[in-house]
């Protein structure tokens, strides 16, 4: 897919001021620092699209992006940041359950996953939500620049094997560096993929 436009819309914390929800949306979102921002900025071909978050744990955003003028991009706020507190805590799981269950053109949820990581707990806890939820999701696995091939394959399929001790059935996963764009027209084909469907 060609990026023809990328625009910002807005930012929520109420999933009800969100941008009628009358198009295709992909959610993005992971552990804080996994990436996030700098593949949206990839993807998207816009460097200064996603804003790298200065501080982890501030404020809470949905940021919503219009590509294309067809679909939605969301920026959803990062998890798994040790110093956040119980409440902030709460609050975004909230806020993050409350998107998931409410906007009824959510497509697909891309779970940012740091490849260079043997499966991490929040990241494990974040995918069961999203199973129990029901809600459609694929696994991206960022800065695979950092280690060889070999190892990205070996974190890879250290996940896998996680994941098959609860899922009957494996999510779509992509592997991409955003410094060196790796994995861009794999994830753009799947969107636009999906969207044809
Ligand atoms: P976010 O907090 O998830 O939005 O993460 P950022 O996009 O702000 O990235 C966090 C840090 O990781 C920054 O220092 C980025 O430059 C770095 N980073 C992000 N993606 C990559 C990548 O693909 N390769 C490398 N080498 N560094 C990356």
């Amino acid at each position: 897919m060609l990026i023809r436009s990328a625009k910002f819309l807005t930012s929520n914390t109420r999933v009800d001021q969100c941008p009628v929800p009358d198009k295709p949306e992909y959610a993005f979102i992971g552990r804080s620092n996994v990436g996030k921002s700098s593949l949206i900025n990839m993807l998207t071909g816009h460097k200064g699209l996603a804003k790298t978050s200065a501080q982890p744990g501030k404020t809470q955003l949905i940021n919503h992006f219009l590509i294309n003028d067809y679909w939605y991009l969301v920026d959803l706020p990062g998890y798994g940041y040790a110093k956040v507190s119980k409440d902030s805590r709460a609050a975004w799981e909230r806020m993050i359950r409350f998107y998931l269950r409410e906007r009824p053109n959510l497509t697909c949820v891309f779970v940012l996953i740091d490849s260079r990581h043997e499966p991490l707990a929040p990241d494990l806890a974040f995918i069961d939500m999203l199973g129990t939820m029901g809600v459609p999701f694929v696994l991206v696995f960022t800065k695979a620049d950092k280690q060889s091939a070999l190892r990205t394959q070996q974190n890879v399929a250290a996940y896998t094997a996680k994941l098959s001790e609860t899922w009957d059935e494996l999510p779509r996963q992509f592997i991409t560096s955003a410094s060196e764009k790796t994995g861009r027209d794999e994830v753009l084909s799947f969107i636009e993929e999906v969207n044809q469907q």
